[in-house]
């Protein structure tokens, strides 16, 4: 079967592998129909992706068509179109005694540490594996990932009713946290640099839009919360002095939610944390949310159509990652097909 490889950072190649078979661990086998291209795709193709090891198959938001089950499978059956978990750990680990496998310490994540979604097909064990709702489409269901991220996030957050949310970075990510955020009835605040995505979060329920060029985020957050500041906020831009710029806008015992991944240093201070007793959260992946994810979606709560802004032949997806490189304006979600 034929599959995309990272060899090494910057060189991707259509291969030929062996088609997965089943075994007792890997009990389904399920034709991969589409998967996205994820922010950490295009880092692990280009060298930037810390976790990444190589040579890969990447591609973690995978869709596909069970087309075999092994012995005492139930969870699944041939024909079920199903969306597959990219999490995998071990079990045993403090984390996972925690029910926190997502930060296992043997954590081995589908098309970063291990072989993920783009190739024709993957064998995996039939609890990773979640049935799609009937009325999304293979390339729209790919969103179901993206939202899982979101979804874990706001948990981490404890985001509810009374609280008043600042998403800092209106990019995919900022925007799938808006769709789950405004879910919870909190009030919600987007920060961005650009007009026309704090536009279109406007349009699709955030509150309030602070453009961090022209105004002062702090000033203006402060503004908006008579006073006392967002009670959570969200780090979707994850640049520099995102961290230290949330710490200082965030409320009295208010959650500061992380989500980058960057390394380089960055200057805070003790006292911006104690003086508010704040709480400062990392939010990695996701933790078991794709059944709330395929829920919110059946129950109507949450529509993931009209995200995909473009789609290539997995064969060619030399093409569909140098467009993501062109930074056209118009790429939304790009997902391969095969
Ligand atoms: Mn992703």
């Amino acid at each position: 079967m034929k599959a995309i490889q990272i060899v090494k950072p910057n060189d991707l190649r259509v291969i030929d592998m062996p088609k997965p078979e089943i075994d007792a661990h890997n009990n389904v086998l399920v034709k991969i129909k589409a998967a996205g291209i994820c922010g950490s795709d295009v880092g692990i193709y280009h060298g930037t992706n810390a976790a990444a090891t190589y040579p890969r198959v990447i591609g973690h938001e995978m869709v596909g068509e069970v087309v075999e089950t092994g012995e005492g499978v139930t969870r699944v059956k041939v024909g079920d179109r199903v969306i597959i978990d990219q999490v995998t750990n071990c079990g045993t680990c403090y984390a996972c005694r925690k029910n926190r496998g997502n930060v296992c310490a043997n954590l081995r994540v589908r098309g970063v540490h291990i072989d993920g979604g783009y190739r024709e097909y993957m064998a995996v064990p039939d609890h990773d594996c979640y049935l799609l709702p009937d009325s999304l489409r293979y390339e729209d269901a790919v969103m179901i990932e993206p939202t899982t991220i979101a979804i874990q996030s706001c948990s981490r957050a404890e985001l509810c009713a009374e609280d008043t949310l600042l998403i800092y970075g209106c990019g995919a990510l900022g925007s799938s946290l808006l769709r789950i955020a405004r879910l919870s009835g909190a009030k919600i605040i987007v920060a961005d640099i650009m007009d026309d995505k704090l536009a279109e979060a406007l349009k699709n329920g955030a509150d309030y839009a602070i453009n961090t060029v022209r105004e002062d985020l702090e000033a203006r957050a402060r503004e908006l919360t008579d006073g006392y500041g967002p009670t959570v906020s969200i780090d979707a831009a994850c640049t520099k002095d995102s961290l230290l710029t949330l710490l200082r806008v965030t409320g009295n015992a208010g959650r500061v939610i992380t989500m980058g991944f960057s390394v380089a240093p960055t200057e805070v201070n003790q006292f911006v944390i104690t003086s508010k007793e704040l709480d400062v959260r990392g939010s990695r992946l996701q933790n078991k949310k794709f059944q709330a994810a395929i829920d919110l979606v059946n129950e109507g709560k949450l529509d993931l159509t009209g995200s995909v802004s473009h789609t290539f032949p997995f064969l060619e997806a030399q093409k569909a990652f140098d467009f993501v490189d062109s930074r056209d304006p118009s790429i939304r979600k790009i997902v391969l097909t095969f």
